[in-house]
């Protein structure tokens, strides 16, 4: 595990909440994902492949049964491993984050660089979101060591609605009033 992870800055950030080609954005993401795996000598298997495409249909979180039953559906297999195993292959290899508010998962959308995003999840649509988490890290961080309570993982991830759910319930609250 040397392979040298280009800078955060160097790729662009994906418009998750924002009207974007999301078709060019699942290929970038598909495309980073084989050279990575290429790269490092991993074999990406059709299910594993598959189980990719499956999440990067769009920026939503979707949950292990329903990649399991896109997969069963497409000749994969029904039994839960087959996607579990795919999930955690991507997760490990950071081709899909684990959302745990959601108990679900998420394609990345910087795949290929090191980060530890705040994850920014809309619980109307589902919608994840990856923000910058450096700073956010460094302040939990700074606040355990006050205490010294050694950190050894921090999920960081907030609720609430994305741009077109908030413009959505804001519309329904007009109409009832
Ligand atoms: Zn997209
Ligand atoms: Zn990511
Ligand atoms: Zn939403």
């Amino acid at each position: 595990m040397s392979r040298p992870l280009p800078p955060p800055e160097d790729v662009p950030d994906v418009p998750v909440f924002a009207r974007h080609d999301h078709a060019r954005c699942a290929e970038g993401a598909l495309a980073a994902a084989e050279a990575m795996a290429a790269a490092a000598g991993l074999r990406l298997t059709p299910v594993r492949r598959r189980t990719l495409e499956i999440l990067l249909e769009s920026h939503r979180a979707m949950g292990a049964y329903e990649v399991l039953e896109r997969l069963a559906a497409e000749g994969f297999g029904r039994q839960p491993p087959v996607a579990y195993r795919a999930l955690d292959f991507l997760v490990e290899q950071g081709f899909a984050h684990r959302i745990r508010r959601l108990n679900a998962f998420a394609a990345c959308t910087r795949p290929g660089t090191d980060h530890q995003p705040v994850f920014l999840i809309c619980r109307g649509c589902n919608a994840v979101a990856e923000a910058p988490g450096a700073e956010a890290r460094a302040a939990v961080e700074a606040a355990a060591t006050a205490v010294g309570f050694r950190v050894e993982r921090a999920s960081l991830e907030a609720a609430g609605l994305c741009p077109a759910c908030a413009g959505a319930a804001a519309a329904s609250s007009d109409a009832v009033r």
